[in-house]
């Protein structure tokens, strides 16, 4: 049903000096999938991003992008393979415009035609961002700035999109306009997603399937599906 492995991390360990974030986190990510990793405050979800890209670096384990080991990689070289990261926060730069915050996303590409199309997409998704083009990011509301950041990662034209909590301090409203331009760029632009999530109950009906962390190892596995069926994550992430 899936395509190859996308990404694969096998058994992997991080820390923050003696704080070991990462004890035992292994997974799989097909690609044209949309994976959720869902996990409480502090489980490890961002550090697992990071390591993927590059900003923290593994203790042990491997990391593997389509075969390839990408782990002690520069973040820059990552990026050039085909990974983007939209970061907690969003760290959209407030001083510079809607523009300039796009061109940024795609300053380590010199594709000029690839990059003219990739900007009339985003533009497409997102009209309201080719309106304001010229306004500073920083006037932008939170949502919109979410948006920024989303379009600003795909200008990097990614094979894989890693969402850090998206919908954080979000209206739902908002909320389920960003999970719906996160199905899109999947179908629309083949693009596989791994979303980083602490609104579990969003996460899993946006996904194929879930992984459940805490305290840094993964707990569980599952179709997003029976996942959301699942008395335990039912009891500890969905309030249920
Ligand atoms: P949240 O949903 O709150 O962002 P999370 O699941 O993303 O949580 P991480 O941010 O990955 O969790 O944190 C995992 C562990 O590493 C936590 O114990 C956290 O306190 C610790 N940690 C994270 N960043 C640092 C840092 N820069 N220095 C020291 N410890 C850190």
């Amino acid at each position: 049903m899936w395509g190859d492995a996308m990404l694969e991390l096998r058994n992997i360990q991080a820390s923050y000096g003696n704080v070991q974030a990462l004890r035992d986190v292994s997974l799989t990510i097909h690609a044209g999938e949309i994976i959720t990793l869902i996990g409480a405050n502090g489980a490890g979800k961002s550090t697992t991003l990071m390591a993927i890209s590059g900003i923290v670096a593994c203790r042990g384990g491997q990391i593997l992008l389509q075969g390839r080991e990408i782990q002690g990689l520069a973040p820059d070289r990552i990026v050039a393979m085909g990974v983007s990261q939209v970061p907690e926060g969003r760290h959209i730069f407030a001083e510079l415009t809607v523009q300039e915050n796009l061109d940024l996303g795609s300053f380590l590409r010199t594709d000029k035609a690839g990059i003219r199309r990739d900007l009339d997409y985003v533009y497409s998704l997102f009209p309201f961002l080719a309106e304001r083009r010229h306004q500073s990011g920083g006037t932008l509301s939170g949502g919109e700035q979410q948006m920024l950041a989303i379009s600003r990662a795909l200008m990097a034209r990614p094979q894989l999109l890693l969402l850090d909590e998206p919908s954080m301090g979000l209206a739902p409203l908002m909320i389920k306009q960003i999970f719906a331009i996160i199905k899109t760029i999947n179908k629309e632009h083949n693009t596989t997603i791994f979303l980083v999530e602490q609104n579990a109950h969003q996460a899993l009906h946006l996904a194929d399937r879930g992984y459940v962390i805490e305290n840094g190892r993964i707990i569980l596995t599952d179709s997003a599906e029976r996942l959301l069926d699942n008395p335990e994550v039912q009891k500890a992430y969905l309030g249920i």
